[in-house]
């Protein structure tokens, strides 16, 4: 029999229905699956205890003779039984327990020698271990790195090796090779044979590790390839919009705006007039730090279409940060007859009615609002410039659906999450990059500070003395389970009232209405408040430079990164600014630890390394959230080195190679996100 890649499973002659039908069920429809169902671990037979060495709690390797077995009974009535083995080394005794699996009185026999790995436990006085892995020692030839897969019930480890094998050993051809020898030579990189061999059977450690770097490289070299070919595709088809793109409409924009750009924020101006100059739509995501200036680079991308009487729109988070952004430069677009409006949810239905009408009929050309603007009752009349403001607020579906309110729209996104090249580059592979590296007027000079519970009386103290200098400051209270906490900022601002009656005080949650909200912010910013208790309602890039302080409460429950754009609130006058973290529970090492090293750490990109490895890839940055299919073996935060070389690779590859090969080559793994 030939066997290909392609060979189902069930024509095997080992497998048959039955097991071809487990096997499906884990996703194995043909050889090509197998090959790649990567082992969960491995059972490392060269390293083995004594059983006298062995301690609770602990995954060990042992190897012992049968000394009894025992079928047990549950229950008198009970018809379920267990077996129970004990075996020996010389050195103590280790009983196996194994549970619904009643033939393997006829496996462990009497003075038969096995290895055995499993957690060990304390159960009675005893060592033992629960259904444990097992091989007989007699039957151990060349492989001692056994692999032990992900399966469900019904499959073996034992059969599942003996498959594998067998397909290795019998398979005609392997996927294409990812890249040419010298290439992977200079990487280090076996070939796809060597790595498949050697990631199910390996025959020492270098040779494994040797395997795992191929494999990983190539899973994400293949996800990079999609990603890329998705980039294409969205900017192929060529837009007929007529918008200025010379030079000198970054010099009209700089006449018009009460600030000097800085280079970079003029360089990422250039890329999004590359982009049009080359006929693409673009699809940008603008990435720098909180307070690098991004809103303007929305402005200058509303403003570029909406003079040519184009319709633009800015999607933002929260009410608060679009109206501060309508507040902010409703006169910009005034002065040169551009006419400008903001969208709220809470905006009485007439008002909204009103403006969706003038949407429709073109009267307003740049929009400004919340989701509002999603709903499907707005309906532009030529919509060619969607802006998200701080992307990673909304999800993978919403972020895309404004700019499919039009036709070939212009897309730019904004986000300050500190992540990683390489990693945003992943997450948002399909988009342009440009990075804002500098902060305006200088680095930001913010001191962070831990001042534990006990503590919490100094805090009083400063925030009394920074408001009798004049000096403004936020109180932040955490979220629960991604909930703001109202209650803990109630509690907060009466306590702040009570003892220091000469500085006023407010706060700013979620629950109250926007013109509360707007109200309170209003006499924020003219200085009516000084001390302002809020919910992370105020996280996302609301702008008052005057601030400088920020205490941030519980700060255990909030991530490196958010705590990170906390801090980026304050200080941005040039004056010194304060970031005091007050931890709730100050004993626990481990919290105590991350909180230090975000006191330490300066760098954005730095916080959100620690903050990855520390909570690893999958909860945090949800990798599915960001419409990445599951990776089965490499991890974009452990490997994020390879990451960033497959990544380079795979641009290289799509300048190189046409399309068509590609996809040839690769295309049953190339993942394209439509
Ligand atoms: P981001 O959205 O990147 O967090 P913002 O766009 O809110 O940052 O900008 C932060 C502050 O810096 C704002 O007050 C803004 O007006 C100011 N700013 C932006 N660019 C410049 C510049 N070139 N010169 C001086 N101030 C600037
Ligand atoms: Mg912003």
């Amino acid at each position: 029999m030939n066997i290909t890649l392609e060979t189902p499973l069930k024509d095997i002659p080992s497998v048959g229905e039955k097991r071809a039908n487990l096997l499906e069920k884990i996703g194995l429809g043909n050889v090509f699956d197998l090959l790649f169902l990567f082992p969960r671990r491995y059972l490392d037979l060269r390293n083995f205890k004594k059983i006298g060495d062995i301690v609770p709690d602990e995954i060990a390797s042992v190897k012992g003779k049968v000394l009894t077995r025992e079928e047990k009974r549950f229950h008198q009535r009970n018809r379920k039984s267990y077996l129970k083995v004990a075996i020996s080394d010389g050195s103590g005794i280790l009983f196996l327990v194994f549970f619904n699996q009643p033939y393997l009185k006829n496996v462990f026999t009497l003075d038969k020698e096995f290895f055995i790995n499993g957690r060990v436990e304390m159960f009675n006085g005893q060592m033992q271990m629960v259904n444990p892995l097992y091989e007989e020692y007699r039957q151990i030839k060349k492989d001692w790195i056994l692999p032990v897969y992900p399966l469900t019930s019904g499959l073996t480890q034992k059969y599942m090796r003996r498959l594998m094998k067998f397909i290795i050993e019998k398979v005609e051809e392997y996927p294409a090779e990812i890249l040419p020898l010298e290439e992977r030579q200079k990487l280090n990189l076996p070939n796809i044979k060597f790595a498949l061999q050697n990631i199910h059977f390996p025959r020492s450690d270098i040779n494994l590790e040797k395997a795992r770097n191929y494999l990983i490289f190539r899973e994400f070299f293949i996800l990079q390839l999609g990603l890329l070919l998705k980039k294409e595709k969205n900017q192929r088809i060529s837009s007929n919009v007529s918008v200025d793109t010379g030079e000198n409409v970054i010099d009209i924009f700089q006449s018009r705006i009460p600030f000097k750009l800085t280079k970079t924020q003029i360089q990422v101006m250039e890329d999004i007039l590359r982009d049009i100059k080359e006929g693409k739509i673009i699809s940008r995501m603008v990435h720098g730090e909180v307070g690098s200036g991004k809103t303007v680079i929305a402005v200058f991308a509303l403003w570029l279409f909406s003079r040519k009487g184009y319709q633009s729109a800015l999607l933002s988070p929260t009410e608060i940060l679009a109206e501060q952004h309508y507040i902010n430069w409703q006169k910009f677009f005034l002065e040169q007859d551009i006419p400008v409006a903001l969208l709220l949810g809470q905006l009485p239905e007439s008002e909204k009615r009103k403006i969706k009408e003038e949407i429709k009929n073109g009267k307003i050309n740049v929009l400004i609002g919340t989701h509002t603007l999603l709903t499907e009752t707005l309906e532009f009349r030529n919509l060619k410039m969607a802006v998200v403001d701080e992307l990673h607020k909304f999800g993978v579906k919403q972020r895309e659906r404004l700019k499919e309110k039009g036709e070939g729209v212009h897309y730019i996104v904004m986000s300050a999450t500190p992540i990683p090249r390489s990693v945003a580059l992943t997450f948002y592979g399909a988009l342009d990059v440009s990075v804002i590296g500098e902060i305006p007027k200088g680095e930001r000079q913010v001191g962070s500070y831990i001042f534990p519970l006990e503590e919490k009386e100094k805090v009083y103290e400063f925030i009394r003395y920074q408001g009798l200098q004049g000096k403004q400051g936020y109180v932040v209270t955490p979220a629960i389970e991604g909930n703001e906490d109202i209650e803990s900022a109630i509690e907060e601002y009466e306590r702040i009232r009570e003892k220091m009656p000469e500085i006023p005080v407010a706060i700013l949650h979620g629950r109250m209405s926007y013109t509360e909200k707007d109200e309170i912010m209003r006499r924020f910013r003219n200085k009516k408040v000084m001390v302002l208790v809020a919910t992370t309602v105020i996280e996302s890039g609301i702008d008052v430079p005057e601030s400088t302080y920020i205490i941030i409460e519980q700060a255990e429950r909030f991530g490196l990164a958010q705590l990170h754009q906390l801090r980026g609130r304050v200080g941005r006058t040039g004056d010194t600014g304060y970031c005091i973290l007050v931890p709730y529970s100050s004993d626990d090492k481990s919290i105590m630890e991350r909180l230090e090293s975000f006191v330490e750490t300066k760098s954005g990109f730095e916080i959100a390394e620690i903050d990855l490895k520390i909570r690893g890839q999958g909860d945090l940055l949800g990798v599915r959230q960001h419409g990445i299919p599951p990776l089965r073996i490499g991890n974009i935060v452990k490997d994020m080195e390879l990451l960033g070389l497959a990544r380079e690779k795979a641009e290289s590859v799509i300048r190189l190679l046409p399309q068509d090969v590609i996809k040839e080559r690769f295309l049953r793994e190339v993942f394209i996100n439509e």
